[in-house]
């Protein structure tokens, strides 16, 4: 989850200035169940995005993750030329001792009753299993078993596209053998993105605050493994985040030595501001909305019926992407995160 501002506004003004088509809070007390369903926009087709639950603190946090992470998709989505908006769904428990059938049924009732304008499928806390539970209230779910699968290798693969985008653009080159990369987070994305680091010759720092994950990515591809405060300090050509949104913020930036910073966490940087001020730092950013996408489009092989290789070269296709949005914010004179809002919003808009 993205780390918050202190933001002092009540929920009914956050809802009142966002920008979103719909927001909807959902409860059902004979199972527990609180939910939130935001969803940008459907200019571009239906609305889809994960169901991500997690243990909020309060109604407040939930709503706002949930507004930035429906834009966060919207902008994605229309980003990499998919006819869909973008969505998010939220749940909020620890799932520690909740029934999780009676849990993702009611989420499933939930999504059906928005009539197809919103499409879920997993994200942070939810597996397969819990897809299909919600199928069975609704057909408006993706990421079922025996689907497209796992969206993390694809993710990488984007990622790691983008990184190479990203040299092109810093250094005019795209190879990564012999870059130092520090990765944050070895989970779904950060381990295959070190998968495809290694092979491209890259040298690894890796950190994460588990160590057994930690340790596969030391073992594999004899990374270097650090304390998960010492991440942003190493000396590394670049720095990919690859844990949890926020983490570009004034503190972090004033650690970091690499030159580029580019991974698959949503919303990295924790405010406008701080995208000037890498900008400032003479440190390039490529934007996560386009970075992270592969998954997402690689899931249109279960939501458009496309095949593993027209997925496999869209993904592909990241590369261009970047190293245009990359180009455009050179010549707007922009902070590339501004660019490729200012794209994505034009295509939403349709002009
Ligand atoms: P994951 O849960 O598999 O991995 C995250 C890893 O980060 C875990 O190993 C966790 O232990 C580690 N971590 C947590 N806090 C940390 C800290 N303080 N320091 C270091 N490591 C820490 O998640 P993932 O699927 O790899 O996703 C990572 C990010 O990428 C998330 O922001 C997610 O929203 C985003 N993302 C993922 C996908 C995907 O296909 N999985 C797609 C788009 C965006």
């Amino acid at each position: 989850m993205t780390p918050e501002p202190i933001n002092s506004k009540s929920i009914c003004e956050l809802y009142a200035e966002a920008e979103h088509e719909r927001v909807v809070l959902w409860s059902d007390s004979s199972c527990g169940y609180r939910g939130i369903i935001a969803i940008h926009s459907t200019a571009l087709g239906p609305a889809v995005g994960g169901t991500r639950v997690w243990n909020y603190d309060c109604e407040k946090t939930a709503s706002l993750d949930a507004l930035r992470l429906s834009k966060a998709m919207s902008y994605k989505n229309a980003l990499a030329g998919l006819p869909f908006g973008g969505g998010k769904a939220v749940i909020i428990t620890d799932c520690s001792d909740v029934d999780r059938e009676r849990i993702f049924r009611a989420h499933g009732r939930f999504v059906d009753s928005l009539g197809g304008k919103f499409i879920t499928a997993e994200d942070i806390g939810t597996r397969p299993s819990d897809m299909e539970f919600v199928r069975k209230e609704t057909s408006w779910v993706a990421g079922l078993p025996g689907g497209s699968g796992d969206p993390s290798p694809m993710t990488a693969l984007g990622v790691f596209r983008s990184m190479q985008a990203c040299a092109m653009h810093r250094w005019g080159s795209s190879e990564l053998a012999n870059k130092t990369v520090a990765i944050q987070g070895c989970g779904s994305t950060g381990y295959n993105l070190a998968k495809n680091l290694f092979n491209a010759g890259a040298n690894l720092i890796a950190t994460d605050v588990d160590p057994l994950r930690l340790q596969k990515v030391v073992k594999e591809f004899a990374a270097t493994g650090v304390a998960p405060d010492e991440i942003y300090s190493v000396h590394a050509d670049i720095f990919a985040p690859c844990a949890f949104g926020g983490v570009i913020n004034e503190k972090s930036i004033q650690q970091l030595k690499a030159e580029i910073v580019v991974g698959s966490a949503n919303n990295q940087l924790l405010g406008d501001s701080d995208g000037e001020l890498l900008v400032e730092l003479e440190i390039l950013y490529g934007p996560d909305c386009i970075a992270n996408s592969g998954g997402m489009i690689n899931g249109c092989r279960e939501l458009l019926g496309w095949d593993a290789d027209v997925a496999k070269k869209k993904i592909d296709d990241i590369y261009d992407r970047m190293l245009a949005i990359l180009n455009l914010a050179r010549e707007e004179k922009v902070p590339p995160h501004t660019s490729a809002e200012r794209l994505a919003r034009k295509l939403i808009r349709g002009n």
